[in-house]
Formats: structure tokens, sequence, C-alpha cells
């Protein structure tokens, strides 16, 4: 009796551990919701959006929205499976749509990036929003989808998001499948709700998770002098940096081989970090006093990435470190920058990045991985700046304080 007993307890524990084995990586799915508040999602017009019984709601139906609106989640997200419940009501122009793999155009209400398209007409249907301006994709199947949608009534959107490909459902009907042919279009980027300008609409929002599915994560991250810096900060930056490095890489349109052991080492320095080669060097003491700053290790990251040759303009390398920083890993950050008095580009890092936002929105060839291509191969300068995006840098920084540059 015992010897079975053993036995079997023994297959059990092995049957269990292969169980282990053999489980996708996949993440659980998450809510991106709590019902109550809007903690993690942002948007330039607070007026617009705000939670009432357990919904998200956005837009009026007693005034004409002025503008296409958005609220976008605070997160980028690459490779996704996402799942959320709209109610769509108004009078006039009624339209939303959900927003994914999108960036916010600076100063502006829009975000610029793919649109699963919502509304009477447009169910289904993949719009490019702020970049092409034009339905890239039309609905699998029209007939189908409008039957699966209950107007004026909740319905739930699923999107699949998986490389090139993305994928709709609507209350578990295919609604879109489009695949990506433009490898210049960034496959990263936040999620957003739209509520449309020109009628008098709402659109309500609830249960909204999101299960991340896994990047290819070739990175071999070396950690030196973990006893240096905080805990928390080493485990973030490690689980951060090995989950960015593909990320990067896509953003960035590194089609060149990369490092793919990268060491971080914490030691006493002054100043932040700084990368070199494959090597990035963090201050104990910086990071002691600003255990959240992850995000100043991915701009090193990127640094690592871009190797470029001696020679590219300072402000440009450090703007494209920041750009990928303040546009992708901590967007909300970005969205808002207004330069201070006096504050140019030629400093680089944030204002440049705004720079960089300003040339890359509205166009579908990837600025911002043109110009990385071109710092990698020694070939970046004012002149390749001018090459790429049509403008001076001066002009672009004129966009971005809203005023041309002085003569
Ligand atoms: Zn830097």
């Amino acid at each position: 009796m015992m010897q079975w007993m053993h036995l079997f307890l023994t297959m059990r524990i092995t049957l269990l551990s292969l169980l282990a084995l053999a489980a996708p990586a996949f993440a659980e799915p998450v809510s991106l919701f709590d019902g109550k508040t809007l903690d993690g999602w942002e948007t330039p017009t607070p007026s617009l959006w705000h939670v009432e019984g357990g919904e998200i709601r956005g837009g009026s139906l007693t005034e004409k929205v002025a503008h296409n609106d958005f609220l976008s989640t605070r997160k980028a997200y690459a490779d996704f499976d996402l799942h959320v419940k709209l109610r769509l009501t108004g009078t006039g122009f009624v339209n939303s749509g959900v927003q994914i793999r999108s960036v916010r155009v600076p100063g502006s209400a829009e975000t610029s990036g793919y649109q699963v398209d919502y509304g009477k007409g447009w169910y289904g249907k993949l719009y490019d929003e702020s970049r092409r301006n034009k339905v890239i994709a039309e609905s699998k199947d029209m007939k189908a989808a409008t039957a699966a949608i209950k107007e004026e009534d909740w319905n739930e959107i699923r999107v699949l998001a998986q490389g090139p490909r993305i994928q709709s459902w609507i209350n578990g009907v295919p609604a879109l499948d489009f695949t990506e042919t433009d490898a210049a279009v960034v496959l990263d980027g936040q999620i957003a709700i739209q509520i449309h300008g020109g009628g008098a609409a709402q659109v309500q929002v609830k249960d909204v998770s999101i299960e991340e599915l896994p990047q290819p994560s070739p990175l071999k991250l070396k950690i030196e002098g973990a006893e240096l810096a905080p805990n928390g900060l080493v485990a973030a930056t490690e689980s951060t940096l090995k989950a960015w490095y593909p990320r990067i890489r896509g953003i960035l349109g590194a089609d060149y081989d990369t490092p793919t052991s990268v060491t971080l080492r914490f030691k006493d320095m002054p100043g932040v970090a700084h990368a070199s080669g494959a090597v990035i060097e963090a201050s104990s003491s910086y990071f002691t006093k600003h255990p959240d700053d992850v995000g100043a290790l991915v701009h090193e990251l990127v640094h690592v990435i871009q190797a470029y040759p001696n020679g590219a303009p300072g402000w440009l390398v450090e703007g494209i470190a920041d750009y990928v920083r303040y546009y992708y890993y901590e967007p909300a950050k970005g969205a808002y920058f207004k330069p201070r008095q006096g504050q140019d580009y030629h400093g680089g890092y944030n204002p440049a990045a705004a720079l960089l936002a300003k040339v890359q929105v509205g166009k579908v060839q990837g600025i911002v991985s043109e110009l990385n291509r071109r710092g990698h191969a020694g070939k970046l300068t004012e002149q390749a700046f001018k090459e790429v995006t049509g403008i001076t840098p001066d002009e672009a920084w004129g966009r971005v304080v809203g005023k041309p540059p002085a003569k």
C-alpha cells in the first residue's frame, strides 16, 4: 500500500513538473481598467473622459464632440491579445475605434497609428490614423461583422497583434485579418480608445484586459555590482531590458547585428549612466536615490543597439535614445513635453526627442529608423537629417515650438 502510494506520489510530482515545463511562458491577462479611476490612462482632454458606473465614458450625448479625442494607455504594447467591451451611442457622426501600436501626436489631441475602427459602416476596417490617413484594410466580411454587432449595445472587441499580423473579432466573429508589409512601420506603441469628433456621441468602455505575448528575447544580460543598487531596481531593470531589447530593435528598424550579451555594471561613479560597446555603467549613488528610474537604463540600452561610430551629431544620438524612452517606454512623458524658455534641440535628450516625434508623425516611412540606420552606417549628419525628413533641424524645431525659426 505504502509503496503504491509512494509510486503514485512520485508519478504525480513528475507529471506536475512536466506540465510546468511544458506550460508556455505567456503572461496572464491583466485588467487595464480598475472600474473606478483612470489610473494607467492619459488624455490631453480630461474634460471628455470620466469613470461612471464602473465604466469609462468618453465624449458627450448633449454637446457635439469638437475634435477626435483619445484616451491612451500610459504603457506601450507590441504583441498582445486585447479584449474590450464598447458601447457607442449618439446623434450625428457617431464613431469610435481602438488604437493600437500608436503614439500621441505632440501638441495635439490626435494619436498616430493603427485604428481598429468601430461604428456603423466601419466595423472590421483598419484605419491608419494620422499616418497614412486612409483605410489600409477592409473588413474581413462586412456582412458578418455587421450581423455580429448589437447597435447601441455592448459589444466585445478582441484584437490580436502578433508581429506584422493584426486580427480582430466582434463578439467572436472574425472581423479583420491584416498583415503589415511596410517594414518601416513600428509594431509597438500605446493602446487608445477614440471618440470621433463631429457628432454628439458617447463611447462606454469596460472589461479591458490584455495578455502580452512574449517577445523573442535573445539578450543575455550580465549584471555586475548588483549589491551596490536597490534590489527592486536591479530586478526591474533585468526584466525590462530583456523585454525591451527586441522592441528597441523594432522601433529603430535595426536590420544589423547588435550585441546579444550585454553587461550592466553598477559602480561608484559620478553622473547617471553611460554605454560603451556592450557595457552599460550605472552610478550606484544615483540609482540608490532614484530607484524607479529604469528609463535611464532603457536609454543606455538604445545606445548599445545604436552602436554608431564616432561623428554623428550628439543631439541626434541622444535624441534618438530619448525618443525610444519617452515615446515608447514612458509615452506619457513624451506626449506632453513642452520646451522651457531658452531650451532647444542642440542639447539633445527630451527636446531632441520631441523634434524627432514631430517629424516622425504622419510619415509612413520610419523617419527615426532611417536616421538610426544611417547612424549605424556612420552616415548620420545634419544634411542626412534634411534628406530623410525634407526639412532642416531648425525648421523641425520651429514646429515643436510652434513658430518659424528666426532668419
Ligand atoms: Zn545617452
